[in-house]
Formats: C-alpha cells, structure tokens, sequence
C-alpha cells in the first residue's frame, strides 16, 4: 500500500514517463517504503525532494553507427541515464541487450541510486547500455560497436562527473574496448573513468566476483539473523554470468550444495553439484550455452527453455535478469521448502514474488541491498585508481565482506526502527533514500 501524499508522486511518475513500466514498477516499489519517512520529515515533501528523486538529472541518448563484419552497417541506440548525483559522481554499468529501452536503463538507473547509496561510498546512481545484441557477434564487431558506443560516450563521462561500468552484455573485454577509445580520443590514461578494467591496467582484484561474492555475503547475514547457517543447504542460481558463476563459487565454499543453474536456452540440474571448473570453461573462455556444461557430465542433463524455479531448493539466487522469478514461481518454491532468497540481479522478482515470500515467512534480500557488491567493489576499484595504489585479493575481498555485512545490518536495523523487523526491503528502501535525500536536501534546489 503507497502513502496518500506519495500516491501523487506516483501518479505523475506514470504520466510523466508513458509506458516505462519497469521504471514504474521501481518506483511504486520504492514508494511504498517512503509512507513513515516523510510522515517523519515532512520537509522532504516540501522540498519535492522524493519528486526530484524519480526525475533524473539527465538523460542522453545517441546514436551508435557501426559496421559489421560482412560489410553491412547497423544503426543502434545509446543510452546513459545520469540519475542522482547528490552523493558522489553518477556511477553504474551499461548493459548491451535488445530489451534495452529508456525505460529499462531509467529503472537500473533509480535503482542503482538507492543502491549506491546503501554501500556508503561516495557514488551517485547512473546506467547506460544499448539494445545492441552482442549474441553471436565476432570479436572484431564487438569492438568496433564499443568504438562508436564511446566516440559519443566519452564527453559525457569523468572520474568526477559519471564513471561506468559492465552489466549484462559488458565484461572486461568490453571495458577494455571502451576504455581503450576513451584513452585514443582524449589523449589521457585516465583510469577512473571506467571500472571493470583488467587488472593489468588499472582494474582491482576482485572487482569481476565481486557481485556475486557479496550476494552470498548479504545471505550468510540473513541466514545468521535467523540462527541458520549455508552450510548443508541445497541452492539454485538462476543465470550463468558473471554474477551468477561468482555467487556459486561462494556458496559452494561456504559448504552449499548447488543443483542448478540456467541461462536463456533453459536451465541444468547436475545430481552431483554444479562444477565450477567447467561451468567456467564454457561460459568464460568458450563462451557457450548451459547445454554444453550438461553434455561434459554424467548426472547432469539440461531441461530445455525450462524455468529453474520449478526445481525445490532452499536458497533461491535469481541472478539472470529483470522479472524472472513471478508470484507463481514464488509460490511452487515456498511448497518445496524454500526458506531464503537473495536478489543476485536487479529486480529479478516481480511484486507478486516479493509480497509471497513475505506473506510466507521466507527471508528476502532484495537486490539493492543484497547485489550491492558488484558497485562497492568499483568504488573501491576507483580509491585505487585515484591513489594510483592496488590491493591485494584477500584485502579487497575482506573490504567486501564489510561492506556486505554493514548494508544487512543497516537495512535489518532500519527496518526495525520503522516497525518493520525482519523486512528488508523496507529497511533498504529507507536507508537508501534517507542517505540521498538528506544529502540532496542539504545541496539545496
Ligand atoms: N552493473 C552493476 C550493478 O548493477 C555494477 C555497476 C558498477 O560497478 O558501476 O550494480
């Protein structure tokens, strides 16, 4: 239920912003934390702070000519939605999919500033992408496409203005590409224009597991609020990323037991438990499809454009994309013993899946709390870069851990001074907006 004075907010939201609906369903979701806040601050309403917030502070879109291998050109659409910069410099990733619209980079973007602002670094909220459809491109095309992306990108962008990253679609070889453009046209090796970066030139250790690392992180910490530990639990991670890979690699030292994984063929359940070592080699270095993980070994088999939710397991990690996991699935989970969920993606859960998992008593990290690693670690990749210093592994890996475990108890604490014990979607969504709000409030209109 939304408050009578954000019920307003909202309702221009959607009419400012036709048929966006991913950035609606954000929004609403977000909105429907704020009620006790502003009856708290009545100020931020008066100051249009929570209007303010869902418009972003800028919004570019260009075009992105590039010519493919057999000749032929192709015209794409470029984004970046710089969103809130009231605590740092725009920060998020682009995201090279075809679903990519205004809409779809406005909802990571309002995400991201929540997100951003729960790790405590000094990052504003941006993100950016194209529909460009990586699939089946040669490597020279990725780079050229990547070229022409930045030909345009590289004036808007800064170590102190908006740094991106990766996200679905964008890896290191991207990064790597773009970054290369940023250093042909400008003449500067500025590192911290840009995070993801190999660690050769100028990346951070642990940056590329990091999403993944502090999902599992942030469900440790919801387990242990609950007197539960990973160890012995069975896992399904749905997707087969970047984030998905690290957030098994994690549970699995942590003593989990994961069955399943997918990606957009359909999903493999291995009797024996996912091996990591060749999961990584097709999707890392072959860059292949889930089914070929399931050719390799003798108790898997891959259940084809199946949905990985229909399996029992007790610790879900939808780590693919938007609205994968719907009230339905959330349901056939619960049935099959489901007691905690983590938000490895952005917004992976529709709203029937999150009010199930709360009407059921399942524990629930959403993805702004829970996949806040992936960001932390940039911020950190970023210290390094302006220090011109670099951290060890086990370094960096602790920082995240911290970090992780400081935003669980940030949400779980807020949550409870709202009346809300347990919830933490609400505890995210306060602690993120009250961090951004008061920082925009004190900037002034
Ligand atoms: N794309 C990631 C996210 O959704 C990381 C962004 C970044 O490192 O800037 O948070």
């Amino acid at each position: 239920m939304i408050d009578e004075k954000l019920e307003d907010v909202l309702d221009e939201v959607l009419r400012r912003n036709p048929g966006e609906l991913e950035f609606h369903q954000a929004v609403r979701e977000v909105l429907e934390s704020l009620g006790p806040v502003v009856a708290k601050h009545p100020e931020l309403l008066e100051h249009k702070i929570v209007q303010r917030l869902c418009e972003p502070e800028r919004q570019l879109v260009f075009r992105v000519p590039w010519q493919a291998d057999d000749g032929e050109i192709h015209i794409n659409r470029g984004f970046r939605i710089e969103f809130n910069s009231a605590l740092g410099p725009y920060k998020g990733g682009l995201r090279f999919h075809p679903s990519v619209n205004t809409g779809i980079v406005k909802f990571l973007g309002f995400e991201q500033v929540f997100k951003n602002a729960l790790t405590g670094m000094p990052i504003g909220g941006g993100k950016g992408g194209s529909d460009f459809d990586p699939k089946g491109r040669s490597d020279s095309e990725i780079m050229r496409f990547c070229q022409s992306f930045m030909t345009e990108l590289y004036r808007h962008i800064g170590e102190y203005t908006d740094v991106p990253a990766g996200d679905i679609g964008v890896g290191g070889r991207e990064i790597g590409y773009l970054f290369g453009q940023y250093k042909r046209i400008t003449n500067r090796y500025e590192s911290g224009i840009i995070t993801g970066k190999g660690v050769e030139w100028g990346g951070a250790l642990v940056r590329n597991e990091a999403t993944g690392y502090g999902t599992v992180f942030f469900l440790r910490e919801m387990l242990a609020a609950r007197g539960h530990s990973l160890d012995g639990r069975t896992a399904t991670v749905s997707g087969s990323g970047n984030v998905a890979l690290f957030a098994i690699e994690k549970l699995q030292s942590f003593g989990a037991h994961v069955i399943a994984c997918s990606d957009s063929s359909g999903y493999v359940v291995d009797d024996d438990g996912i091996d990591l070592d060749e999961l990584k080699q097709v999707k890392l270095v072959e860059r292949g499809r889930v089914g070929d993980y399931a050719d390799r070994r003798p108790k898997a088999h891959l259940v084809e454009r199946g949905n990985v939710w229909e399996l029992p397991t007790e610790l879900a990690l939808p780590c693919a994309t938007q609205n994968e996991l719907s009230g339905r699935d959330a349901a056939t989970l619960i049935d099959q013993g489901c007691v905690a969920v983590a938000e490895g993606a952005n917004m992976p859960c529709t709203p029937d899946a999150v009010r199930a998992f709360a009407e059921a008593g399942v524990a629930f990290g959403p993805g702004k709390a829970a996949n806040a690693g992936g960001v932390a670690t940039s911020a950190l990749e970023m210290q390094q870069n302006a220090s011109r210093d670099s951290w060890s592994f086990s370094h960096t890996e602790q920082r995240l851990d911290e970090i992780m475990t400081n935003i669980h108890r940030l949400c779980a604490e807020t949550a409870e001074g709202f009346g809300a014990p347990g919830d933490l979607v609400r505890g995210a969504n306060i602690a993120g907006f009250q961090r951004v709000a008061l920082a925009m409030d004190a900037l002034g209109v």
